[in-house]
């Protein structure tokens, strides 16, 4: 049975949302198999939509559940290794780490055991159940795909000094929506998890658990001020924080400064370079990076990726915190075989697929507090795009609902934030177009109230003008913006001739019964 309502979902806290009740499984690094898979399958067809949504966090939701899950299903999945296998602690979020954990040709260390040692580690200690549901880890390899600019509260960050790796502590501290800032602490990687247990428990400590509404991490660290807290961190461990010999004479590199965010590293590294086939560390071994249009994976799809998992790899899946999925350990005499099945489940593996960084939060039909219908508007977007031009780089457009920016936290390259206004006794969905990077949540503000009729043209125009005034093909189209001020983009913008979309324009509202 489920466990009652909560603020924040888990297996066995059931939410209700707009579209039916809400039910989030966590998935440690987003590492699953090709079991768990089929069961997560059975679920949403027996309970839910009949499709599943992986998270910005690697997690997987059932949507719109109408039946109650009873109480042997859910001991079933546990029993599988879904869930916590504490239900108490079911509802802390998911440990992030990069999905190419143990694959990534460039990584400096394997942190997939990590992972599992802070799930064991909380699975183990109910008292963490106290914890905000909200608390957030993430250990990030130092690989190709890096994952430390998502927003945790707690983020260690492998690095390369005098030839050992240590991690580097990042919290998060400050403004809300930052990324964790680095504290300079360095860490050999068996301090990790007992550096993250005392900061959990220093939480405990100060945290007022009666109160329904538990503080958050940064609020603690805001509160108590950074030094303080690792002061206290400090004293309940059997080492020392930052003046232990080891630690004394290292040279950091110039990019791991104190104070740096880490969105600064993973900005010139690029993003959503694991869509696609990519050679594993594991010589003839190949991973084949998925896209999952807005997240989104049909039951039947979700089995059929397991059924290809199992028959040409390891068996298991990799659910990405950029809401798509790697297919593992596919030998080279295999990757064209796994492809073409994966076209046939009507999936994609193309970088320059449109969706590929396409990100939309559950939109109207799945929130209350949403102004527009983010996911209708999303697809029908990439549609028109699809046809009218080929992207050779991922552009990462965010399509947030309200300002609570659920689906992606982190900066986008164009964020398309939904507003409604009252017009003729009529609601009225509206988008508010920003781009690239800024002090603000979303970036700098280029448009206002741009109706959905005029979105498709508006970022067909600027795509097109990203394509050829970009000073190379490296340059990310958030990098673009950010050369130019705001009128000179919005000119930029309007220098291509109206024909050049317009006469376009009527098929698409056609399509979409505009
Ligand atoms: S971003 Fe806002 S509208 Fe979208 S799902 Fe979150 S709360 Fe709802």
């Amino acid at each position: 049975m489920l466990s009652g309502f909560a603020i924040c979902p888990g297996l066995f806290y059931a939410t209700p949302a707009a579209d039916g009740i809400l039910s989030r499984v966590r998935i440690p690094g987003g590492i699953i198999s090709s079991q768990q898979c089929r069961a997560i399958a059975d679920i949403a067809d027996q309970y839910g939509g009949g499709y599943v949504d992986v998270t910005n966090r690697a997690n997987l939701q059932v949507r719109e559940i109408r039946t109650e899950i009873n109480a042997e299903v859910l001991k079933h999945l546990q029993d599988m290794g879904l869930g916590s296998g504490n239900s108490v602690v079911d509802q802390i979020r998911n440990i992030m780490t990069s999905p190419t954990a143990g694959i990534d040709p460039q990584e400096l260390i394997d942190t997939r055991p990590f992972v599992q040692g802070w799930d064991d580690y909380i699975a183990a200690h109910p008292a963490l159940s106290e914890l905000s549901a909200k608390f957030s880890v993430c250990f990030d390899g130092g690989g190709i795909i890096r994952v430390g600019d998502r927003l945790n509260d707690i983020a260690f960050a492998a690095v390369l000094v005098d030839g050992n790796v240590y991690f580097r502590l990042y919290l998060s501290v400050g403004e809300k929506g930052q990324p964790p800032s680095d504290t300079g602490i360095l860490l050999p990687p068996e301090e990790c998890l007992p550096v993250l247990a005392a900061l959990a428990d220093v939480y405990l400590a100060h945290s007022h658990t009666t109160s329904r509404r538990r503080l958050r991490f940064l609020e603690l660290l805001n509160t108590l001020g950074c030094e303080n807290y690792l002061q206290e961190v400090e004293q309940r461990l059997p080492f020392s924080l930052l003046c232990s010999e080891i630690k004394k004479d290292l040279t950091l590199q110039p990019l791991q400064k104190k104070g740096e965010k880490f969105s600064t590293l993973v900005q010139r590294e690029g993003k959503y370079q694991h869509i696609g086939i990519h050679p594993q560390r594991q010589q003839g071994l190949f991973y084949i990076g998925v896209v999952l249009p807005l997240g989104r994976l049909e039951s039947r799809q979700m089995r059929g990726l397991a059924d290809l998992a199992a028959k040409y790899g390891s068996g298991n899946l990799r659910l990405t915190p950029w809401q798509n999925l790697l297919l593992t350990d596919i030998p080279w005499q295999w990757v064209a075989d796994v492809q073409s099945e994966i076209a046939f489940l009507g999936l994609d593996s193309s970088a320059t697929n449109i969706k590929s960084a396409l990100v939309a939060c559950s939109g109207r039909k799945g929130c209350a507090a949403s102004a527009t219908d983010t996911k209708s508007h999303a697809l029908a977007l990439a549609e028109y795009l699809e046809t009218r031009m080929i992207l050779d780089c991922p552009v990462n457009i965010h399509f947030s609902g309200c300002e609570k920016s659920c689906a992606q936290h982190s900066k986008s390259d164009i964020t398309l934030l939904g507003v409604s206004i009252e017009a003729e006794n009529e609601t009225v969905e509206r988008y508010h177009v920003y781009v690239g990077d800024s002090k603000q949540k979303f970036g700098r503000e280029l448009y206002q109230y741009v109706t959905f009729a005029e979105l498709p043209a508006l970022i067909e125009r600027m795509l097109y003008v990203y394509k050829i005034q970009r000073l190379n093909s490296d340059e990310s189209f958030g990098e673009f913006a950010n050369r130019y001020a705001l009128t000179q983009l919005q000119q930029l913008f309007n220098i291509i001739p109206k024909s050049f979309v317009n006469n376009k324009i009527p098929d698409f509202l056609e399509k979409l019964g505009i």
